[in-house]
């Protein structure tokens, strides 16, 4: 890990603005009393989003100008000129909107829904809780900014699920955010397949947690896999032709076991939520074009249900 705080040439930080509606608001004033510097706030929201979306600072060369060192950035990157932070009294928690082009953001928040994170036992709780929640909220938001979408085709669930990713791995997941698996109910043959609450693409914490389960178990499935074998980008690359579907003929081999599944996991490097966003500027979203499978080497179906098997079901 390169620990150099500054962005590596190329990668230049857009214009960051910020506005205010209602001053006296008491989500603004909750706003002030944590976030005493509204550009940091805003400038870690983004460099989080180009590190776990792009690897940002961890010093991979993905270019061929080797000599200099330079890590080139993507063009989602390239194309934000500027985006604008905009607290204002609304329902709701926040949403991210921008121009045709991509070149300009804006990241609407909610002053009440500040107020409404303010909770915990004591004032010390209160404020950790109510910064932790601004802190990653916007990083959500942010990702947002960043994030490929299939061409506007890839399923909300999803990114909004590589967002809360994200959020997860910069560590500003909210006290309840737990990774939990839906209830699920065996269908008897002749169907034998399991049936669930919520699906993977659920969306939120809910398809966060998924992809980070990929991330964090994909080591200890015996099937040879290619994710851990090489960068995203070489994975995607290798696999223009699918792996065969026969391989879902058996389930995931990672041990299936509820019972001792630890509550608080480790959260993974990250790589696989990466490759898929990687995947999904170049491709648009087609729901017979398994990319889970052609990252992982496994079924999006079958990873779902050991997920939820491994996790607990109901
Ligand atoms: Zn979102």
């Amino acid at each position: 890990m390169v620990t150099d705080p500054k962005p590596k040439n190329s990668w230049i930080l857009p214009r960051l603005d910020f506005r205010v509606e209602d001053l006296g608001h008491q989500g603004a004033e909750l706003f002030f009393r944590q976030i005493s510097n509204p550009y940091d706030a805003m400038k870690s929201a983004v460099e989080a989003s180009w590190k776990w979306l792009y690897g940002w600072n961890e010093g991979i060369v993905l270019d061929n100008d080797r000599d200099n060192q330079v890590m080139k950035p993507p063009l989602a990157v390239q194309r934000v000129k500027r985006i604008t932070l905009t607290l204002r009294p609304m329902d709701g928690v926040a949403y991210t909107f921008g121009s045709d082009d991509g070149s300009e953001k804006e990241v609407h928040f909610s002053l009440k829904h500040i107020v409404n994170s303010y909770k915990g036992d004591t004032d010390d709780k209160k404020n950790a809780r109510v910064r932790e929640e601004i802190l990653g909220v916007l990083t959500h938001e942010i990702v947002h900014c960043y994030q490929y979408n299939g061409q506007g085709t890839a399923p909300g669930g999803l990114i909004e699920g590589i967002a809360d990713c994200v959020r997860l791995h910069a560590n500003f997941s909210p006290p309840h955010w737990k990774r939990i698996a839906p209830k699920g109910k065996h269908v008897p043959e002749p169907n034998g397949k399991w049936t669930w609450d919520w699906n993977w693409d659920a969306g939120y914490e809910r398809t966060a947690y998924f992809l980070d389960w990929i991330d964090t178990t994909s080591e200890t499935w015996s099937h040879p896999h290619i994710l851990r074998d090489s960068e995203p980008s070489k994975a995607i690359s290798s696999t223009k032709s699918a792996p065969s579907s026969s391989t879902s003929t058996v389930p995931v081999p990672h041990q299936i076991s509820p019972s001792i599944s630890d509550p608080s996991p480790p959260i993974g490097r990250g790589l696989f939520f990466r490759a898929l966003n990687a995947r999904l500027e170049e491709y648009k979203w087609d729901p017979e074009v398994d990319l889970f499978l052609q990252l992982t080497n496994w079924p999006r179906e079958t990873l779902w249900e050991a997920y939820c098997l491994d996790n607990g079901p109901g």
